[in-house]
């Protein structure tokens, strides 16, 4: 039986957070300190990720992400690449980093069976870039860009979170990278996670605004397929340009309801919504196949209708969103 939840939505994808540790701290992500870090025991051990990402596949999951933290800092990941890639009825295994570390990394991954990379760039000016990172060097994520080009880890998607008074004036030049290069630039609006964050209500801004860039800068985007298949992303074009220009509007135009991911936080937690705090501890049941797959099938079960990130990040609490921010969750 495929795992369809209540809302008739099936779900074939598994975000698997492999650290909360990373090498920047996104003022978004992280506060000013970093985060608390889990000790090495706290977290799941890659025989112990591979066991729920084998219990998954017989489910149906084909898809995995490996996320963090950044993946790229966890000793052996290389490693874990390769395993999960040869685990029957997984047919694409894509990863999300900041690209930090992908100069060092990209032939390896690709080798080892990785099949894409998403890398978060969020400016293309050096000081900005340390600023929102509070320590980054662009020059480093523009090297993993290439890296990750030259490797074919394709489609090569870059994620970019749009903040009001940060990097709202540099949108027309990331549309610009896509008339040069295969590149696939996704604007993501701000979300209202984690309990450090205070960004949110001052550098939200709706997606719209990224169309309305373009149009002023006479770069007409016309609808095309998503690169590399389904997503939440809308995807465009600028005529002639080799990459699209992708929107995703968690905020203004939620896309719960094709919702198909359920998610492996870095401690082995299994969470159905990237929002609720609702999730299950995986450890008790590892060594049980049928108790792990019975588990995901009841995390399922409770899986919302959708987020309220929009109602609680403007208005205040309806219900306890997420208190943690996404680089414990797993982004
Ligand atoms: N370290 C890797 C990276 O940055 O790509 C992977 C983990 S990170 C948590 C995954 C994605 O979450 C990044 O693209 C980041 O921009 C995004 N993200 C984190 N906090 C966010 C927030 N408050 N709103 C929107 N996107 C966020
Ligand atoms: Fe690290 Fe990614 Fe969070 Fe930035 S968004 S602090 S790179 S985990």
């Amino acid at each position: 039986m495929p795992l369809i939840d209540m809302y008739g939505r099936k779900h074939d994808y598994l975000r698997i957070s492999v650290t909360d540790r990373c090498n920047l701290r996104c003022v978004y992500c992280m506060g000013d300190e970093g985060v608390e870090q889990l000790t090495h025991s706290d977290i799941l051990s890659y025989e112990e990720i591979l066991k729920v990402v084998a219990a998954g596949a017989e489910l149906g999951i084909s898809k995995i992400r490996i996320t963090g933290g950044e993946p790229l800092v966890r000793k052996g990941i290389v490693g874990l690449v390769g395993q999960i890639a040869s685990v029957p009825g997984i047919s694409d295994l894509a990863m999300t980093t900041n690209g930090i570390l992908l100069p060092r990394y990209a032939a390896e991954l690709k080798k080892a069976g990785l099949n894409r990379v998403n890398i978060s760039l969020d400016t293309l000016k050096p000081d900005q870039y340390r600023g929102v990172t509070r320590c980054g060097e662009l020059q480093q994520v523009l090297d993993g860009i290439e890296a990750a080009l030259q490797q074919d880890l394709k489609p090569v998607k870059l994620n970019t979170v749009l903040m009001k008074g940060i990097n709202d004036q540099e949108v027309v030049d990331f549309l610009r990278m896509t008339l040069e290069k295969p590149l696939h630039v996704r604007f993501i609006e701000y979300m209202p996670i984690g309990d450090h964050d205070r960004g949110y209500p001052d550098h939200y801004l709706p997606l719209s605004f990224v169309e309305e860039a373009a149009r002023q800068a006479g770069l007409p985007l016309s609808p095309v397929p998503l690169p590399g298949g389904a997503g939440p992303a809308e995807s465009f074009s600028i005529p002639g340009a080799r990459g699209t220009v992708g929107l995703i509007h968690p905020i203004s135009k939620h896309f719960c309801d094709k919702c198909n991911r359920l998610r492996l936080t870095a401690e082995g937690n299994l969470k159905a919504c990237l929002y609720w705090q609702d999730e299950k501890p995986v450890r008790p049941v590892l060594n049980d196949k049928k108790a792990l797959q019975a588990l995901i099938r009841d995390v399922l079960t409770g899986k919302p209708v959708e987020h309220q990130m929009a109602a609680n990040g403007i208005c205040g609490s309806v219900k306890p969103g997420a208190m943690r921010g996404m680089s414990k969750t797993g982004g």
